[in-house]
């Protein structure tokens, strides 16, 4: 156990995570970011970001969050870089472990954000990384001159199928619904690129190949009609799951995982906060995030000040 007892634990360490931390480190609290094994969250995962403010000519996600790291460290926050593996709410100070080691604080921010969701097929797992994917911007390099299937009609669907397109010989967005789920304007990019076909009213019931992905077998969900769509490289893009497994039986979360949160960002546990797509499953923007983050920063200062707990 380390002797220190921090004001704020950040654990996480996307945009809300940092913006917390920039937050509670320039109101001078001692703050600790636990930014997990493969820190900075989505935004890795993604090349241009063009909707951030502040940023006229697009921002690529791993320097956004870099420079967002580098405010906060200049605030004084200190980072860990290793997972968060279970907390303890229920005794004071509160605390939160990693593998080697407990840390001790008076407030904690839950920014653990969400994760990619999968299927569920057999075949889906068995062939990941061997041309299934959930992330085009990491993986889209290897489907040079080949044929892809993305599977998901939201934003992210698009936006990685819209960018496979710079490497891919033809992209091919496979969606359960007539209509998309995705922004307008991202849908007209991909309507508008030569590369992407779509093929509608249809579900992905395997993914076919032996120790690489060789097509897909689909299913039309009106007609019933089976089909085999030919393909090197499958693109999961079917939305996310928020990371709160380890707060299960420690805080209030919705039926979904998600961290309930009511006055501000506060969760069910006094002294506990929560921001980003953890708690949020309907804007999920790197800014939104970012206010998130901000708001609860600012709650858990209020909260240490009342209290009378800030240490430092
Ligand atoms: P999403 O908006 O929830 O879309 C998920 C898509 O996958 C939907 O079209 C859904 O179909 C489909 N889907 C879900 N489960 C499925 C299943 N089991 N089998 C087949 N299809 C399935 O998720 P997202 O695209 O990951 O986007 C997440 C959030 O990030 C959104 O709020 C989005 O606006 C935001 N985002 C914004 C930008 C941007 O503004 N530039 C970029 C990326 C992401 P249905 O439509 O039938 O439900």
């Amino acid at each position: 156990m380390k002797s220190v007892i921090y004001d704020v634990i950040v654990i996480g360490s996307g945009p809300a995570g940092l913006t917390a931390a920039v937050y509670s480190g320039r109101a001078l609290l001692k703050t600790l970011v636990i930014a997990g094994a493969v820190p900075g969250g989505q935004l890795m995962l993604t090349t241009e970001v063009e909707n951030f403010p502040g940023f006229e000519e697009p921002v690529l996600g791993p320097d956004l969050i870099q420079r967002m790291t580098k405010q906060a460290e200049r605030f004084g926050a200190e980072f860990v870089q290793d997972d968060a593996t279970s907390v303890d709410f229920k005794t004071r100070p509160l605390k939160v472990k990693t593998a080697s080691e407990t840390y001790e604080s008076n407030a904690v921010i839950i920014a653990t954000g969400a994760s990619a969701k999968w299927l569920g097929l057999d075949s889906e797992t068995r062939l990941r990384g061997k041309g299934v994917s959930s992330c085009a911007t990491c993986d889209g390099f290897f489907f040079r001159g080949k044929d892809t299937v993305t599977i998901g009609g939201g934003d992210v669907a698009m936006e990685d199928t819209i960018f496979l397109t710079k490497f891919v010989n033809h992209a091919t967005i496979v969606h359960r619904r007539k209509e998309l789920r995705a922004s307008k304007i991202l849908q007209e990019r991909a309507f508008k690129n030569p590369k992407i076909s779509f093929v509608w009213d249809t579900i992905v019931e395997e993914v076919l190949g032996d120790r690489k992905v060789e097509g897909v077998r689909i299913r039309n969900v009106k007609t019933g009609k089976q089909d085999v769509l030919k393909c090197h490289g499958v693109f999961i893009a079917i939305g996310h799951q928020p990371n709160t497994a380890m707060f299960q039986g420690q805080i209030e979360l919705d039926q979904k995982g998600y961290v309930v949160i009511s006055q501000g960002t506060a969760t069910s546990v006094e002294g506990v906060f929560a921001g980003g797509d953890v708690r949020d499953f309907h804007y999920r923007q790197a800014v939104t995030a970012a206010g998130d983050g901000c708001r609860a920063a600012m709650d858990a200062e209020y909260y240490l000040e009342e209290k009378g707990l800030r240490a430092h």
